[in-house]
C-alpha cells in the first residue's frame, strides 16, 4: 500500500562486470534487516522511507561465464548491448544507441513509472567518483548546488571511513557527469528527466571485479554514505496536497519559479497526496497546480541543511460552484439564516468518519462537528452564532458520500 513517505532506490551492476555495488547492496539489505527494531536510527529510517534495493540489474552480464561464478562477467547484457546507453535520452531521443529497448530497460522503465522515486543511485565500478547530472549535456541541473552539497557529504564521509587515496577522483570524489565525459542513453539522465527523480551514478571501486577479500572493507568505507544519502530524501520540504472540499489527496505539480527546469519539479502522488522535494538551503516560492484546481503559490518557503520543512497544501477545485448547484440533497432551513439552522441529512451517516463542516468561499474550514449517531431522526440542529453575513458551503460527509450545499448567513 502507498504510504505518505519518500520512495528511495538503490540499484547496482547495470554493467555486469562492475560487481562491487552488487555485494555491497547485499550487505546493506542484511545491515538494515539485522538492525531494524534494535538500532533506533535504522528503525526510524525504515519506518519513514520506502526503500527499494536492486543489487543486480544485469544478471546475464554478471553470470556470463556460468551461473555459479562471476569470473567471466561482462559489461553487456545477453544481446551484447550496453544497458546504460539504452535509455531514452533528453538530448538524443528515444533510442540514442540505435538499439531497441532491451527487456532489462523496459522492466526498469515500467518500474520507474509504477513508482515515485524521490532519489536513487546506480552503482558502477572502474572509477571512484560521485557523478551527478547531467551526463548528456553541459547544462547544469536546477539543483546543481544541492548535488554538490550531497556529493560532498558522500565523498567526505567515505574519506573519513576509508584509506587515504580512496574515492578521490575528479574533484576529490565528485564530478558533474558531462564535465567528466558525455554519456547518452544512461539511466541517470533518464530517471532525472522523465521521472522527476534525483539519481546519481556512483563509481565505487577502481577495480571492477573486486577480489572477495576486499569487499568487506569497501562496505565499511561506504555504508555511512549509503545511509546519509537515503536520509537526504527527507530533507528540503515535503508534505501532503489535498482538496479543500473533500480532503482527498490531489496529484499536483510542485514547481519553483525561477529555479526548476528540465523536469526538476516534483509531483504529489495520486494515492496519498504526498510529495518530497529535496533542495539546497534557501528560500523558495513554491507553486502547486493540478488540473481542475485553482493554482496556489506559497512564498518564502525556508529550507535549511539536513532539515525537513513541512508544507501541507490544500487546493480549491475550479468546479466548486458547479458542484454545489448539482447537489441539493442536504436541505438547510431556514436559508438564509442567522447562524441557527437545521439540516435534513440525505443518508444515514456511518460512524466514525462522518462530519459536518462549514467552509467559507476561500476554502477554509470554519466549523466542524462529528456526526457519530443516527437514531432515525435525520434532522440535525446547528448553532454557529459567530458567522458573519455572506455565502458559505456546508459539507456533509456521510462516510459513503460527500454532499455540499450552499448556506447563506443574513442577520
Ligand atoms: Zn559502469
Amino acid at each position: 500500500m502507498e504510504e505518505a513517505e519518500p520512495q528511495f532506490l538503490y540499484t547496482s551492476s547495470i554493467h555486469g562486470d562492475e560487481t562491487t555495488g552488487y555485494i555491497l547492496m547485499m550487505h546493506l539489505i542484511d545491515y538494515i534487516l539485522s538492525n531494524y527494531g534494535t538500532d533506533t536510527a535504522i528503525s526510524e529510517l525504515v519506518n519513514s522511507t520506502e526503500i527499494c534495493i536492486n543489487p543486480l540489474a544485469n544478471p546475464d552480464g554478471t553470470y556470463h561465464g556460468g551461473n555459479n561464478s562471476v569470473n567471466g562477467a561482462v559489461r553487456y547484457n545477453a544481446n551484447y548491448i550496453d544497458l546504460n546507453r539504452n535509455y531514452p535520452d533528453p538530448k538524443v531521443g528515444q533510442h540514442p544507441d540505435a538499439n531497441a529497448w532491451q527487456v532489462e530497460t523496459v522492466a526498469w522503465m515500467d518500474y520507474a513509472t509504477n513508482n515515485h522515486f524521490t532519489m536513487s543511485a546506480n552503482f558502477h565500478g572502474g572509477y571512484e567518483v560521485f557523478n551527478y547530472p547531467w551526463d548528456t549535456w553541459s547544462k547544469l541541473h536546477a539543483d546543481d548546488a544541492w548535488w554538490k552539497f550531497v556529493g560532498r557529504e558522500w565523498a567526505d564521509t567515505v574519506h573519513s571511513h576509508g584509506p587515504i587515496g580512496y574515492f578521490t577522483s575528479e574533484n576529490n570524489g565528485i564530478t558533474n557527469g558531462y564535465a567528466w565525459y558525455e554519456v547518452n542513453g544512461g539511466r541517470q539522465d533518464y530517471m532525472n528527466y522523465w521521472h522527476n527523480c534525483r539519481e546519481v551514478t556512483l563509481e565505487i571501486s577502481n577495480t571492477k571485479l573486486l577480489p572477495a577479500s576486499q569487499l568487506l572493507s569497501f562496505w565499511n568505507y561506504n555504508y555511512p554514505s549509503f545511509l546519509n544519502y537515503i536520509k537526504q530524501s527527507h530533507y528540503g520540504f515535503n508534505g501532503i496536497v489535498t482538496d479543500t472540499v473533500t480532503d482527498l489527496p490531489v496529484a499536483a505539480k510542485v514547481f519553483i519559479s525561477g529555479h526548476d527546469k528540465d523536469f526538476s519539479e516534483v509531483y504529489s502522488r495520486n494515492e496519498t497526496g504526498f510529495y518530497a522535494r529535496p533542495i539546497y538551503e534557501g528560500n523558495y516560492n513554491v507553486t502547486f497546480s493540478a488540473p481542475g484546481y485553482y493554482t496556489k503559490t506559497i512564498n518564502n518557503v525556508s529550507v535549511s541543511k539536513w532539515t525537513t520543512t513541512n508544507l501541507d497544501v490544500q487546493l480549491r477545485p475550479l468546479t466548486y460552484d458547479a458542484q454545489d448547484k448539482s447537489v441539493s440533497s442536504v436541505l438547510v432551513y431556514p436559508n438564509p439564516s442567522d447562524g441557527h439552522f437545521k439540516l435534513i441529512l440525505p443518508e444515514n451517516p456511518i460512524s466514525p468518519s462522518c462530519s459536518i463542516q462549514i467552509i467559507n468561499t476561500m476554502g477554509s474550514i470554519i466549523y466542524s462537528s462529528e456526526v457519530t449517531r443516527y437514531s432515525g431522526n435525520s434532522t440535525i440542529e446547528i448553532d454557529v452564532p459567530g458567522l458573519s453575513n455572506g455565502l458559505y458551503y456546508l459539507k456533509f460527509n456521510s462516510g459513503y458520500r460527500i454532499y455540499i450545499d450552499k448556506l447563506m448567513i443574513k442577520k
